[in-house]
């Protein structure tokens, strides 16, 4: 099975590697590609160039087996939809090989939504990453949704391509590119929240000042 988790990575953190760790190792993943937005369609432009954030992906991810940087919406041009990745997905990895689209307990709250979710759930399975112990709240559009797709074990998203929906316990780390983009614009130090690498990359570009 292969993972895919989407984001604007400007600049990628901590709160979004462990999580990516999390599943990598609870589902059994082969992999998980990290998949940097080109232009946003849901929210504002990011503000390191798309060549820097696919750079501090990269950087941060070196040496740990199974996390794959993928550029494919970087070299896209026009809004990056997710449904375009993973027909593109589909394209390169044939139909039968399991995809599960990693999201966030708040990202899934308003997945009914993103621009053809029930095709989306024909490519990939969806897999919430949630907070431990919390329940996620299932409003009537996304109980429609999910009706007949939820799973609890792994291994029945591994007997399928798509069409199931797992809800994964993720650690928290209470961090955001928002925060790193404040602390590194009041002259702070960002360390501790990402990886010294990206801290590194943020410096030498003069990024985020
Ligand atoms: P920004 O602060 O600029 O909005 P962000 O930190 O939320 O950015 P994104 O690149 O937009 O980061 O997020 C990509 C994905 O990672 C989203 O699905 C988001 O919900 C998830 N994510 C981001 N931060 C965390 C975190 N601390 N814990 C768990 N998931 C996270």
């Amino acid at each position: 099975m292969i993972g895919i988790l989407g984001g604007t990575f400007d600049p990628i953190h901590f709160g979004h590697l462990r999580p990516a760790l999390d599943c990598l190792q609870a589902l059994g993943l082969d992999e998980i590609r990290l998949v940097p937005l080109n232009v946003a369609v849901h929210r504002e432009p990011p503000v390191a160039s798309a060549m820097l954030r696919l750079a501090m992906l990269e950087a941060a991810i070196v040496g740990q087996p199974g996390f794959v940087a993928d550029a494919r919406e970087i070299e896209r041009p026009g809004g990056s939809y997710t449904y375009d990745t993973l027909i593109s997905l589909r394209a390169e990895l044939g139909g039968e090989r399991p995809l599960c689209l990693l999201i966030g307990a708040d990202a899934f709250a308003g997945f009914p939504g993103w621009h053809r979710p029930t095709d989306l759930l024909d490519l990939a399975h969806l897999v919430v990453m949630r907070r431990p112990g919390a329940s996620v709240m299932l409003d009537p559009g996304l109980q429609a949704l999910c009706a007949g797709r939820i799973r609890t074990r792994p291994g029945d998203l591994a007997e399928s391509p798509a069409g199931r929906i797992l809800f994964q316990e993720v650690t928290q780390i209470d961090v955001s590119a928002t925060r790193v983009r404040t602390l590194v614009g009041q002259g702070l130090s960002p360390r501790w929240l990402l990886p010294d690498a990206v801290v590194s990359i943020i410096a030498a570009e003069g990024l985020y000042r």
